[in-house]
């Protein structure tokens, strides 16, 4: 199974290769920069070959860049509009070089604007970043959202025309949240809801732009709109819903990644732990 969870990568990037086998991890997530802000940490040659090499020993694969939760493509302020194009240019660069086969970005919130408007704006961010890397190898992900407030990606629609206006469409994928989509009121509790959501998803967006899981459970019900993680089991999801989607033939080789709201990295282990127990392997 190809699982892993989110990791820091301030102590170097060799460093996440330790990490991940202590929660046995084969694969995993990583802010390229401050979360909260907009700088980021010098990733140096030194610390690039080292990576590189370490990793070819390992079991880890490159894992997958998450743009900071601030960022907004869709946003109707022009500076803060740029700043977004910077950011996913920047860590789609950074991504490249740390050799991520994956980055994942919120599609953002249109604010008041509208969800066409938003969408416009997230299609041309996308699409003027994406033109200044053309040999680009890392996939772009946009996740499936709760639907907060004017967040795009609540409903699976959104995801479909992103990906349909995009100038430049390779590459390109959506990463669903079992958190988010369950908040946005896709169930998934039951095998019969997980095959109707899926259905749904493949009528909407088409299977083979689905790429990637986060895998999560939901502090809040069903449709509640609101994105609040909660440990595998501890949820709304509850233990079942994760091994439905964990088992289910159309989702059971994406890689899986874990959000869940643990209080130090190693407690981890004990999440992929959960997940493992409930996988049926064959
Ligand atoms: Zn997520
Ligand atoms: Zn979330």
């Amino acid at each position: 199974m190809h699982i892993g969870a989110h990791l820091s990568i301030s102590k170097g990037l060799p460093q996440t290769i330790k990490m991940a086998e202590r929660i046995s991890a084969n694969t995993f997530q990583y802010f390229a920069r401050n979360p909260r802000g907009g700088s980021r940490r010098d990733i140096g040659d030194v610390e690039l070959r080292e990576w590189h090499e370490l990793k070819q020993q390992s079991s880890l694969d490159g894992g997958m860049v998450h743009i900071p939760y601030t960022v907004n493509l869709a946003t109707p302020k022009e500076g803060l509009w740029e700043f977004a194009q910077k950011v996913l240019f920047e860590d789609l660069e950074r991504a490249e070089a740390i050799g991520s086969p994956w980055l994942v970005t919120h599609p953002g919130s249109h604010l008041g604007e509208g969800t066409d408007k938003g969408i416009d704006r997230i299609v041309r961010a996308t699409d003027m970043v994406l033109n200044r890397l053309p040999n680009r190898n890392t996939w772009v992900l946009f996740e499936t959202m709760a639907g907060q407030g004017s967040e795009i990606g609540g409903d699976f629609k959104h995801l479909k025309e992103i990906i349909d206006l995009l100038g430049n469409p390779e590459r390109i994928g959506v990463c669903l949240d079992t958190c988010h989509i369950f908040a946005a009121g896709y169930d998934i509790r039951t095998k019969e809801a997980l095959d109707k959501t899926l259905e749904e998803f493949a009528e909407l967006v088409g299977l083979e732009y689905l790429r990637a899981i986060h895998l999560n459970d939901s502090k809040f019900g069903l449709g509640e709109r609101k994105d609040r993680h909660a440990l595998i089991g501890d949820g709304h999801v509850g233990m079942s819903g994760i091994s439905h989607v964990v088992n289910h033939p159309l989702l059971k080789d994406l890689p899986f990644f874990l959000e869940t709201p643990v209080e130090k990295y190693e407690e981890y282990g004990e999440e992929v732990a959960k997940v493992l127990a409930v996988r049926e392997e064959g």
